[in-house]
C-alpha cells in the first residue's frame, strides 16, 4: 500500500473530471516541513504558531519568531504558509503568560481574545510574520473568532504592524488576511465575516467542540463529541456557500478534513482546500483522484 501511495506521489490534485483540489498540510514548525514537501502538500494550511511559544520558559522574540517562519516559507519555496497567530489557552498554556486558572478554558480567556487584550504579544508576532512574507508567500490567519470587531481590530493591528515596518523600511511581500471558522457563531456570521477577510479556514475540532457542546479532550464524551454530527456538517455547508457568495476562499483545517469518507461530501459544498497533517496528504490524494464530481449534482449528502 506504501508503494501505491508513493505512485501517486507527483500526480495533480485532481477529481476523476478535472477539478482542482488543494492539499495543504498542518504543521507546528519547520521541522514539519520536509514531510509536507516529501508527500507534494500545495503548501501549509495551518501552522499552529503556539507551539514556538509552549516549549520555551518566557516570550520568544520577535527574532526568534521571524527567524521560524522565514526558514519555513523559505523551504515551502513560494508556496502559501498560513500562519496562524497564536491559539493559547484551554489545553495549551505557558505558566510565563501569567493567565489564571479558570473554570472553563475552553470557552476562557485564549486565543484570538488574549491577542487583543495583549497587544503587545500580538504586535511582536504579527511584526515577525511581515517581516517573513519578503521571503515566500505568507498568509496571517486569526483564530477562535466570533464576532466581526474581533476580526476588525486584529485587522487593524496587522495594518498598524505593517505600515510601521513599512516606515522601517523593511521589505515585505504581499500578505493575505484570513480567520478560522471555528465558533458556530463565526459560522453563522460568515456572510458577513467573508466581506472583511480574504479566507476562511474551517477548524473542525473546535466548531464540533462548541456546536454540540462537548468538550474535545473528555474522554466520556466520545459517543457525544462527533464531527459528523449533521449541525456540524450543516454549519461546513453554510460557511462553503457563503464564501463562495463573497468569492473567497474556503478551506477545511480540523482533523475532519482529513476524513476520506467525507471528501466528496465536501467537494460538493464547495469547499476545495482540505487542510491535514502531513501522514495524510497521500491518502487524501488518492480519495481525491476517485471522486468524480459531475455522477451525482446536487447531492451534498447533508
Ligand atoms: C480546529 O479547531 O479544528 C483546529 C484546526 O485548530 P486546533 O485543533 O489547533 O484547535
Ligand atoms: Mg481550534
Amino acid at each position: 500500500a506504501a508503494r501505491l501511495l508513493l505512485e501517486i506521489r507527483d500526480l495533480p490534485d485532481v477529481t476523476r473530471d478535472g477539478t482542482r483540489v488543494e492539499l495543504y498540510a498542518n504543521i507546528g514548525g519547520p521541522e514539519d516541513v520536509e514531510a509536507v514537501l516529501g508527500s507534494r502538500g500545495a503548501g501549509v494550511g495551518l501552522f499552529r504558531s503556539e507551539f514556538l511559544y509552549l516549549e520555551k520558559e518566557t516570550y520568544p522574540t520577535e527574532d526568534e519568531l521571524f527567524s521560524a517562519y522565514r526558514q519555513t516559507a523559505e523551504r515551502m519555496g513560494g508556496r502559501e504558509v498560513v500562519i496562524r497567530t497564536l491559539d493559547i489557552g484551554a489545553d495549551k498554556t505557558a505558566d510565563y503568560f501569567g493567565i489564571e486558572k479558570e473554570a472553563n478554558p475552553a470557552m476562557g480567556f485564549r486565543a484570538l481574545r488574549i491577542c487583543l487584550k495583549r497587544p503587545e504579544i500580538f504586535r511582536t508576532q504579527l511584526r515577525a510574520i511581515y517581516r517573513a512574507s519578503a521571503y515566500g508567500k505568507v498568509s496571517v490567519m486569526f483564530p477562535m473568532v466570533a464576532s466581526l470587531w474581533e476580526v476588525e481590530e486584529a485587522k487593524a493591528m496587522a495594518f498598524q504592524v505593517r505600515e510601521e515596518l513599512e516606515r522601517e523600511g523593511i521589505p515585505m511581500g504581499h500578505v493575505d488576511l484570513g480567520i478560522m471558522i471555528e465558533t458556530p457563531a463565526a459560522a453563522i456570521l460568515s456572510g458577513e465575516l467573508a466581506e472583511k477577510v480574504d479566507f476562511f479556514s474551517i477548524g473542525t475540532n473546535d466548531l464540533t467542540q462548541y456546536t454540540l457542546a462537548a468538550d474535545r479532550q473528555n474522554d466520556r464524551l466520545d459517543d457525544f463529541y462527533d464531527p459528523r454530527h449533521p449541525a456540524v456538517l450543516r454549519l461546513i455547508a453554510y460557511v462553503a456557500e457563503n464564501a463562495q457568495k463573497a468569492g473567497i476562499r474556503a478551506g477545511i483545517c480540523g482533523e475532519l478534513a482529513a476524513d476520506p469518507s467525507l471528501t466528496e461530501v465536501f467537494l460538493k459544498m464547495g469547499i476545495r482546500e482540505l487542510s491535514v497533517s502531513p501522514s495524510f496528504l497521500l491518502p487524501l490524494r488518492k480519495r481525491i483522484r476517485e471522486i468524480c464530481l459531475e455522477e451525482t449534482e446536487n447531492d451534498q449528502g447533508v
